[in-house]
């Protein structure tokens, strides 16, 4: 009886209490959280935790980017190695797998002084089996690792209105949940770690390929005489209707309020979208999934990346497609 005992004490002490059905994570509300990453979409999304009452302790290797949050109150510290050493419940919202390698496993990094039963939630888009291999290296700590990257860009950041895509531990959805709560419109579990990147890299290969398809059908019909206004509207009541045409025009002057009325500033940067696609090709590769269009699109953005478009918004793939049929 007595080993017995121990051996369970041992495990709750060491896995993070499997046996609950609810994390009692979930009740310790407005105990600080720590973010690490306060970029275009970390920033605002911090801003969020603060305006809900949660206290925040953060970094970023960019000092210039704590200093909103700073003065919002946010507590800043050195490293992820500080911010884990403070809190048990992380937010990481960084560029791309590197950078999540290092600021988890890295010298400073999180794992480094996290605290057995801590939460840690990665909101970056990633490759899967990097959030995997992040899970892994959490466990042996004690901690638990879940994936949640979002849809939605700088503006539903600020509006908390994000969508989070959620992989890992079941019981730790609820967790989870009451923080992304703060920060998004809806939150949504899709299975085992890696999953939640997985959602977002197929929406993100999908989405390419419409905005090209969109900027392509509309520089020929504007080539063909049509109106583009005229053009985006006979679209929309059609059966080419897509979020690209209806919601994110990349056609400057069809729209009011997105990126292409505005040369193509703000939204969500063409070398994010390149990366995206990376990981879309990496995963097919892996699980030998045939992606011939999602492949192109590839290529496309990563072209635009080294012509200059990098730091534009992905639908300024329209404008790409003009200058390159103009030569
Ligand atoms: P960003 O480059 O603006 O911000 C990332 C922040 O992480 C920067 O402030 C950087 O200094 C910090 N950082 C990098 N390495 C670090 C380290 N080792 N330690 C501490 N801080 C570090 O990027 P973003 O636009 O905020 O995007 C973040 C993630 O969200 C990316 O994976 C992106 O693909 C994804 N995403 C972005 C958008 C968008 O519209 N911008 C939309 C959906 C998803």
């Amino acid at each position: 009886m007595l080993t017995l005992s121990l051996v369970s004490r041992f495990k709750r002490h060491t896995r993070d209490i499997p046996d609950r059905k609810v994390s009692t994570r979930s009740m310790a509300s407005k105990t600080p959280v720590g973010f690490i990453g306060l970029g275009n979409m970390g920033n605002p999304m911090a801003k969020n935790l603060l305006k809900n009452g949660y206290p925040i302790i953060a970094t970023d290797v960019f000092p210039e980017s704590c200093k909103e949050v700073q003065e919002l109150g946010a507590q800043i510290v050195d490293n992820p190695a500080d911010v884990a050493d403070k809190v048990d419940r992380i937010i990481t919202m960084l560029p791309s797998s590197p950078n999540v390698v290092d600021v988890y496993t890295g010298p400073n990094g999180i794992l480094k002084k996290v605290k057995k039963g801590s939460l840690l939630i990665d909101s970056s888009t990633i490759d899967p089996s990097v959030s995997k291999d992040m899970a892994g290296a959490a466990e042996k700590m004690g901690a638990v690792f879940m994936d949640a990257p979002v849809s939605g860009g700088v503006g539903a950041a600020s509006s908390a209105k994000l969508t989070f895509m959620v992989g890992g531990a079941e019981e730790e959805f609820t967790a989870a949940k009451e923080l992304l709560s703060c920060m998004g419109a809806n939150v949504v579990y899709c299975g085992q770690v890696g999953t939640g990147q997985a959602a977002k890299i197929c929406n993100n290969m999908l989405l390419a390929i419409g905005m090209i398809g969109t900027s392509e059908t509309m520089n020929l019909g504007i080539r063909l005489g049509l109106d583009p206004k005229l053009l985006a509207k006979i679209l929309n009541m059609s059966s080419g209707r897509c979020w690209s045409s209806d919601t994110y025009n990349p056609v400057p002057g069809v729209m009011e309020g997105v990126p292409s009325g505005n040369n193509y500033q703000g939204g969500f940067g063409t070398q994010l979208m390149a990366k995206d696609l990376g990981l879309a090709q990496n995963t097919a590769t892996n699980t030998k999934s045939p992606v011939p269009l999602g492949s192109l699109a590839h290529q496309i953005y990563r072209m635009m990346c080294a012509r200059g478009y990098a730091n534009k918004d992905f639908s300024s793939v329209f404008q790409f497609l003009r200058e390159e049929d103009s030569q």
